[in-house]
């Protein structure tokens, strides 16, 4: 990680009690869509980071990140109480390897996201470069409520610029609300409800898959691909069909 340097809140949106998204601008070095980085904040005199996906696309000035107010969070309970004008600090430099260079040929990339981790993605889709190669992309987005689903106009606007190229797919999984699937990723894998909302099937031949977020969808969906579809994680040394990050 590189220098931390000073960053002004520009806007803050609160979408629900716990989830909202932090508009900053600060001097930083050029990231690659997909990629993370720090944000801190000074208390009690100590410099408390996390790491926090950015979800604007490198392009634009204005440093976005999407987050979720975790119970007694040191961190995200304190940016939550921003306000615009308000410091705090990021780290110059972002990091990670959740980025399309890092991604094989493939016909078909499924995009999956729980929660705040829909963020890579939609830097992704919003910056537009090198996805050419793919003929079809899918980009799901899991939640726990519909009212949770704060950046599906933006995902819609997606679809709307990438036309047949994209699938959008929300999935719900303590209530049922029109337009979403309800369940829980794995096992909407698993019965094969997910493809035939989206009209494509997973598979090791054609397809690769981003897991993001939750870090025990992320554990059993990937074991589901390996037992099911015969999908393995994908290595540098040893390609394979899987590229995840975990959130905590
Ligand atoms: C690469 C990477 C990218 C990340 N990007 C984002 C992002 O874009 N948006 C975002 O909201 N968070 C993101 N996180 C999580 C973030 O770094 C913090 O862990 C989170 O904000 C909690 O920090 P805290 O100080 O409030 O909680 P802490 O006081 O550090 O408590 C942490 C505990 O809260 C739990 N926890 C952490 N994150 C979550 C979560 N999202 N949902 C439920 N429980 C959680 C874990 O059990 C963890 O042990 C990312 C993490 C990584 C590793």
């Amino acid at each position: 990680m590189g220098a931390w340097v000073d960053a002004q809140v520009k806007e803050i949106k609160n979408w629900t009690d716990t989830l909202f998204s932090l508009k900053i601008q600060a001097l930083i070095n050029p990231f690659t869509a997909g990629q993370f980085t720090k944000l801190a904040i000074e208390i009690d005199g100590e410099r408390v980071q996390r790491a926090y996906s950015y979800v604007n696309p490198p392009t634009n000035r204005l440093l976005e990140f999407y987050l979720v107010k975790v119970p007694k969070g040191k961190l995200s309970s304190r940016l939550q109480a921003l306000k615009p004008g308000d410091g705090l600090m990021v780290n110059k430099e972002a990091s990670g390897f959740f980025v399309l260079d890092e991604i094989p040929m493939c016909n078909t990339l499924w995009m999956l996201a729980t929660g705040t981790a829909i963020g890579p993605y939609l830097s992704i889709l919003q910056e537009g470069e090198g996805l050419d190669r793919f003929e079809h992309i899918v980009l799901v987005h899991a939640v726990r409520y519909a009212s949770d689903l704060s950046y599906l106009p933006l995902m819609q606007s997606l679809k709307q610029i990438y036309k047949d190229k994209l699938r959008i797919q929300t999935v719900v999984s303590r209530e049922t609300a029109m337009g979403s699937l309800t369940g829980r990723l794995p096992d909407l894998i698993n019965s094969c409800i997910l493809e035939r909302a989206v009209g494509l099937q997973i598979e090791a031949k054609s397809g690769h898959i981003m897991l993001c977020g939750n870090p025990e969808m992320v554990r059993v969906t990937q074991q589901l691909l390996k037992e099911t579809r015969a999908m393995s994680k994908h290595l540098k040394r040893k390609p394979g069909h899987i590229t995840s990050e975990n959130y905590w």
